[in-house]
């Protein structure tokens, strides 16, 4: 495995923003593809954005914001992705949408370019069988949002070979973040943990024992977490925490990772969090306001 130098990024939502703005601002070029220039557009701005930020803060200066971002270009097909060493998918958490990413994505790129998924659920050995290369595949998990959490797991399948899993261990490294390793079950680690507690949290809030408020400022104040379940729900994306909760459902068999019914009515409202606006919290004043 050579030095990886360019990286591709596929989707340019909340996750693959964050991952293409810490590839640019560590050196790495970056080539970032969604489904639509509109979304691609988004995604820069979500990076130049962020980057702003940090030098309003002064945690970067204006000189190393330009040098990052001239790392950083578009890939409006999968053909702007034959010169990268690594291509991160980090679209939509559907196994469907996935699957047709990989086995169309698989024919540009160049011989020995490593594959790798920022899933939050889905079974890495399973998305490596949709690739021509599943020992050069592998599960990279940041964590949102990626410019401000410093643990990425790292995932193995079950033909990733070592080669994949040290460049992948370098790449974190050189990102200034601290890796685990997990191995390839629903969920991985932090989400089999958090996500059931999030997922007991709107069922609390469904049989009525509290409100969107209680529930939160319960488990902010209760039991110290920076943010209540409900508006760390609303920060990952319900779709998303539905997603993978019918990973945890199915792929464990247990009922106790039911999905509350509340959380899909929610996710069938289009009512997705602070992507779309709305979610346990309405955002659109500025000011978050509880829906229940
Ligand atoms: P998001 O909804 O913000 O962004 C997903 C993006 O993928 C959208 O821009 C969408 O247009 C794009 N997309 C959908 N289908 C595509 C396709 N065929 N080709 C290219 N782009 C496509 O979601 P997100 O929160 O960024 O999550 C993305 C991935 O990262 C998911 O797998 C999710 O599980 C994972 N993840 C999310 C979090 C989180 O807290 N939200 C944390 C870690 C990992």
């Amino acid at each position: 495995m050579a030095d990886i130098k360019k990286v591709g990024i596929i989707g340019a939502g909340q996750m693959g923003a964050g991952i293409a703005q810490v590839c640019a601002v560590a050196g790495f070029d970056v080539a970032l593809n969604d489904i639509s220039e509109e979304r691609i557009d988004h995604g820069l701005a979500t990076v130049s954005g962020n980057l702003a930020r940090l030098v309003e803060r002064k945690q970067i200066d204006e000189a190393a914001v330009q040098t990052a971002l001239k790392h950083v270009s578009r890939a409006a097909d999968y053909d702007a992705f034959a010169d990268c060493d690594l291509v991160i998918e980090a679209a939509t958490e559907s196994e469907p949408v996935k699957h047709s990413i990989f086995h169309k994505l698989s024919p540009s790129l160049k011989p020995g370019a490593m594959l790798a998924t920022n899933t939050s659920s889905i079974s890495i050995t399973r998305l490596a069988a949709a690739t021509d290369r599943p020992e050069q595949f592998i599960g990279i998990h940041f964590m949102n949002p990626v410019p401000r959490m410093q643990l990425v797991e790292l995932i193995r399948g079950i033909a990733t070979d070592d080669a994949t899993f040290n460049a992948a261990k370098k790449l974190i490294a050189a990102l200034g973040k601290s890796a685990i390793v997990s191995e390839d079950f629903p969920a991985f680690i932090v989400n089999r943990i958090l996500l059931p507690m999030i997922n007991e949290a709107i069922y609390t809030l469904y049989e009525g024992v509290g409100s969107v408020d209680a529930i939160d400022t319960a488990l902010r104040l209760g039991a110290n977490h920076p943010m209540g379940p409900l508006q760390l729900a609303d920060f990952i994306g319900l779709d998303t925490v539905l997603s993978i909760m019918q990973v945890l459902h199915e792929g464990l068999a247990d009922s106790k990772y039911r999905p509350c019914p509340l959380l899909v009515k929610y996710v069938e409202a289009g009512w997705l969090g602070r992507k779309t606006q709305r979610g346990f919290y309405d955002y659109r004043s500025g000011t978050p306001v509880p829906t229940r």
